[in-house]
């Protein structure tokens, strides 16, 4: 495996690889490597010959009250992962190679960015919608491979994708979990042991969620009472928002069509730590 830190270095590779006709699938991160994390490079492997993984803390998705400074890092640990998973190219640059002095344009993402995560972190969809972009350019893939865990990123991405004709393949990948059903993140490191235990509660309540749908509950607005009920009855959980969205438009939906697909969204602070979760159901 290859560590590149310099974006042009990196271009080079890419398109010297495409050029001997290599089939190139990115995985975008944070670092702080898991599971999930993973298994979206084990995705990329299917899919592609030359797999890069790129781990860049982006500054400008970070709003001015969270945890950019306290993000983990461990550098010499990602880098082991990323070997044993088979990466071909490691992409880390430093935020003066991607935000260099003089830097300042920036992409603006439309009314999907607005809603849920977007409401409660202005800016945050803008700056993934720049950052994806510019690493686009810059790892040339043909595919590019993101979690489901990250919902509305997902759908932001598949939107900039086609309303700015990136000729790039977006495949999502499922949400990988621990065995109590809590979403893998880098952020589960600051959970206490007793927040650990209690934050399977929204997992509990996407299955919850998912069987009043199966039963036939059309009145979306009904289930997300429950859930957010279930959540808040434990002490150590809090909702911040539990939303259902149509699947294919990402709008907020408050009553089912029978037969059509739904996206419970969760966001729950479990003590200060503020946990994302989702499941796509049908109704
Ligand atoms: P992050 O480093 O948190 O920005 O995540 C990088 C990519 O990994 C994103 O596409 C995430 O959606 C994905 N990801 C993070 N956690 C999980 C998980 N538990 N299961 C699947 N994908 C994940």
């Amino acid at each position: 495996m290859q560590i590149i830190n310099e974006p042009e270095q990196m271009q080079a590779i890419a398109e010297k690889l495409r050029l001997n006709r290599q089939l190139l699938a990115v995985v975008m991160t944070m670092g702080a490597l898991h599971e999930g994390h993973l298994s979206l490079v084990k995705l990329a492997r299917e899919r592609a010959g030359t797999v890069i993984l790129t781990i860049f803390v982006n500054p400008t998705q970070f709003g001015a009250n969270e945890d950019l400074h306290r993000y983990p890092r461990p550098f010499e640990q990602d880098v082991a992962l990323a070997k044993s998973a088979g990466v071909d190219y490691l992409f880390a640059p430093e935020a003066g190679s991607i935000y260099p002095e003089h830097y300042q344009t920036t992409l603006q993402c439309g009314a999907i960015a607005e809603q849920f995560e977007g409401q409660q972190r202005p800016g945050h969809f803008n700056g993934v919608a720049t950052i994806v972009t510019k690493l686009f350019n810059i790892t040339k893939p043909h595919t590019a491979i993101f979690g489901e865990k990250d919902a509305q990123q997902l759908a932001i991405i598949r939107r900039l994708v086609a309303d700015l004709n990136l000729d790039v393949s977006v495949v999502a990948a499922p949400i990988v979990r621990e065995t109590n059903g809590l979403a893998v993140s880098s952020r589960n490191i600051y959970l206490s042991s007793h927040e650990r235990i209690a934050a399977d509660v929204l997992y509990r309540g996407l299955c919850h969620a998912e069987q009043r749908l199966a039963e036939g509950e059309l009145n979306l607005q009904k289930i997300v009472a429950e859930v957010a009920e279930m959540i808040n009855s434990v002490p150590e959980c809090r909702t911040d928002y539990v939303n259902f969205v149509d699947e294919e438009s990402f709008a907020l939906a408050e009553r089912a069509d029978a037969g059509k697909e739904y996206r419970l969204l969760l966001a729950v602070f479990c003590g200060s730590v503020r946990l994302l979760d989702n499941r796509k159901m049908s109704a």
